[in-house]
């Protein structure tokens, strides 16, 4: 019987992000919003500046003056309230931010201004309305200012703490499970027996989850035992986890417990194999709004699995739209045997001016992690593709948000 030829990574893709249901709201306090995605539709709450205010340090004038001098009646300084109204011929001394009195309407700056006793000469006419910003000029109240969506950086925390925000409605950040599975994994910080590796897998898995908005849980290591497996994702079921992550076991042995476990678990598997070097035995199943993923486990295949379908499974579930795929340019020519499958290859990518550069690895296949110590993102090289000039245009994942 011929074989069914396996999907490809955005067939994959495309079915992981048809079983997503974003996570629900959470209000936190604007401090704790950096890097969160914000779910409600902010508007501006008042005329912003909200009152006619000084852009510098200087003198308030009340109109022009045929001889440039002004008597100085008040002083203003930021922060002061019921200032005193000034008449034709008159001014203030101001502070950058203060409230422009009635009457006024311009400011001179201090440089331009000679001080005579109590009054002041300015060095040259002043134009109506200079170094006043005025009510209302950056935006009015009840304009859009932040919509749902938006990842809080500095700048859109900056504009919600201006209209007094507290706090504000997030996306929770997804409860991540990973189970790491192999009778051959020992923990850190232990000494290795003979025929042991260490669990390098789970917190490479847990900094890319962070990097994500993601909060992991580390499970540690489970024993390659069917019953073993299955208590921990029913313990993760229990807990609401949004996300399980197995990683080891996810081929066809008899060692590999992954979607048997999944399945008594009642999981739905939707796919299990793609067409991806590494990590074609990768696996997708949900159980309601759970999703799990299989991962073969070599190191080298857990980065390619998590840049490609479950950092996308993260955004999604976080509300964010998927994004579109990333291409640079190959710095160095690429040469590499024909393969059956769509290869993903750890790769450096650095920014070179306005260029976005790539450099792919040379790597010993997918249990090689030493060659991976300079990557900070995978290189797709199709199949069918043995050679690549430099230049030539590359797509790629990160394996981390910046
Ligand atoms: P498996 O997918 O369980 O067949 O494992 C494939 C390869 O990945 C084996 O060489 C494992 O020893 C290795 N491996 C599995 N889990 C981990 C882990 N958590 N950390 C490092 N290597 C692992
Ligand atoms: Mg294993």
């Amino acid at each position: 019987m011929k074989k069914k030829p396996l999907i490809t990574v955005s067939e994959a893709l495309q079915i992981v992000l048809e079983h997503i249901q974003s996570v629900s709201t959470e209000a936190l306090d604007l401090n704790q919003c950096f890097n969160r995605v914000l779910r409600e539709d902010l508007t501006i709450p008042f005329d912003s500046p909200p009152f006619d205010r000084t852009a510098m340090d200087g003198y308030a004038l009340a109109g022009e003056s045929p001889d440039l001098t002004y008597i100085v009646t008040s002083r203003i300084a930021a922060g002061s309230q019921n200032s005193v109204p000034l008449l034709a011929g008159e001014c203030a001394r101001i502070f950058t931010g203060a409230p422009i009195p009635p009457g006024a309407d311009r400011v001179a700056i201090q440089e331009d201004c000679i001080v005579e006793n109590d009054r002041i000469r300015v060095t040259h006419p002043v134009e109506a309305s200079s170094n006043i910003r005025f009510r209302g000029e950056d935006g009015r109240a009840g304009e859009q200012a932040l919509s749902k969506q938006t990842i809080l950086g500095p700048a859109q925390i900056g504009v919600a703490a201006s209209f007094g925000k507290a706090a504000l409605l997030v996306s929770k950040q997804p409860l991540v499970w990973v189970l790491s599975t192999g009778a051959e994994l020992a923990e850190l910080g232990h000494p290795l027996q003979p025929g042991e590796i260490y669990n390098s897998n789970g917190p490479q898995l847990a900094s890319q989850i962070i990097s994500c908005g993601g909060r992991p849980h580390l499970v540690g290591i489970l024993k390659d035992d069917l019953a073993v497996i299955k208590n921990r994702i029913q313990e993760a079921l229990k807990n609401k986890a949004d996300v399980i992550c197995i990683g080891g076991g996810a081929s066809v042995g008899d060692e590999d417990y992954t979607r048997p476990a999944l399945e008594a678990c009642g999981f739905t598997v939707h796919f299990h194999g793609v067409d991806l070097k590494p990590g074609k035995p990768t696996l997708f199943a949900t159980n309601g709004k759970t999703l799990a993923f299989g991962i073969p486990g070599n190191p080298v295949s857990h980065l390619a699995v998590f840049a490609l379908f479950i950092s996308p499974a993260l955004r999604a579930l976080m509300a964010l739209p998927p994004l579109n795929p990333f291409v640079a340019i190959l710095e160095a020519p690429w040469k590499g045997p024909i393969d059956k499958r769509d290869r993903w290859l750890p790769a450096f990518l650095r920014r070179d001016g306005s260029k976005l550069k790539i450099s792919i690895l040379a790597s010993k296949g997918s249990g090689d992690l030493i060659a991976c110590r300079q990557a900070n993102v995978m290189a797709n090289i199709p199949g069918p593709v043995t050679s690549l000039p430099t230049e030539s245009q590359v797509a790629y994942m990160p394996l981390a948000n910046d």
